[in-house]
């Protein structure tokens, strides 16, 4: 059996919860959990936000942990090995799948993520909020020795939801890069942005973070609050990574700081439709695209590049016991800038 600490209803606080593992397939691997972070994904899920959640559900999609068992074919990974494991679990890797062959495994029609979707065998997913987790192999990534496994935690989703597009896009010095939203995922990509060389800008409602996203490497911090500040970074973007949340962001605002043929990049998914007035982005060529998380090379790539250039997530951490105070900190805006539950 697997503890863990499960929604059992919407809008309900999480409570001490067991479930019988799945088999372990010949592919698959057994992780006993030393942490987990808490993404904002979580909580959306844990509310039924993007739709109705089937519970009992344990979230929890930034797993760090090491292997205690492993299936038959299983080559990558030996007992007591350090991995870590996103917000996906498996995907068919066949290869008359379109998707898995051109590398788009995120986007395969198998797909199965952490928590609350069905296996292709109807039981569904179950999270990182436990003891442990039984996961595909190809989703367990190693983690390098340089990087605390604590600091890897949130590198799993929130790292890789803001540094596929960088990839995918090529930054590179001399692009023009904002990001709106310093949290879990912007504080993130501010550092990931800075790394590809590119000049930042950090865009906030919260004057309290100005200097904080000068240590995070913004060249600039415009406060979005602030009319005249808004106006100096008119169109001024190349890209514009949307980490934010949030139902009230004014796109208009956020179109006007793109240069023609800007790319905005939206990275979150607000519980509320997109308002958007066509002809705002239609003037300046300026597209919109979406960006979700990042698949197995991907996630590898960007494992070896935050090593290599120091990018960690700034976190705090508690104890698995207390994930329900530390969804709270999470809900009341109040963390700097991850949760990281340990057991
Ligand atoms: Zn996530
Ligand atoms: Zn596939």
């Amino acid at each position: 059996m697997i503890s863990g600490y499960a929604a059992m209803g919407k809008n309900q606080p999480l409570v001490p919860w067991q479930y019988k593992s799945r088999p372990l397939g010949p592919n698959d691997i057994e992780i006993k959990i030393d942490h987990c972070g808490i993404c904002g994904s979580d909580i959306h899920t844990i509310d039924s936000g993007w739709g109705p959640t089937q519970y009992p559900v344990i979230v929890g999609h930034e797993i760090v942990g090491r292997v205690v068992a492993k299936g038959a074919e299983v080559q990558d990974h030996a007992i007591g090995d350090l991995v870590g494991v996103g917000a996906q679990v498996f995907s068919c890797q066949k290869p008359d799948c379109k998707n898995c062959r051109r590398g788009h495994d995120v986007q395969c029609s198998h797909a199965v993520y952490t928590y609350n979707k069905p296996y292709p065998d109807g039981e569904r997913s179950k999270g990182g909020y436990a003891d442990a987790v039984r996961v595909d192999a190809n989703y367990a990534f190693s983690i390098p020795t340089a990087i605390d496994p604590r600091e890897a935690a949130p590198l799993l989703c929130a790292g890789i939801t803001v540094f596929t597009p960088m990839l995918h896009y090529k930054f590179k010095t001399g692009d023009r890069v904002g990001i709106v939203g310093i949290g879990g995922l912007g504080h993130l990509a501010v550092q990931f942005a800075k790394a590809f060389g590119v000049s930042v800008t950090a865009f906030t409602t919260s004057e309290t973070k100005r200097e904080e996203c000068v240590k995070l490497g913004a060249t600039q911090v415009v406060n979005l609050r602030d009319a005249e500040q808004s106006k100096t970074a008119s169109q001024s973007l190349d890209y514009l990574i949307v980490t934010t949340n949030s139902p009230h962001t004014d796109w208009a605002q956020l179109i006007s700081f793109m240069d023609v043929y800007g790319l905005i990049v939206l990275l979150a998914a607000p519980e509320t439709e997109l308002k958007l007035k066509p002809l705002s982005f239609l003037a300046n060529n300026v597209g919109i695209v979406g960006s979700l998380i990042g698949g197995i090379k991907e996630v590898r790539a960007m494992l070896d590049f935050a090593a290599e250039h120091n990018v960690r997530p700034w976190i705090e951490t508690l104890p698995m016991d207390q994930c329900n105070e530390g969804i709270q900190r999470v809900r009341d805006g109040k963390v700097r800038y991850r949760v990281v539950l340990s057991n």
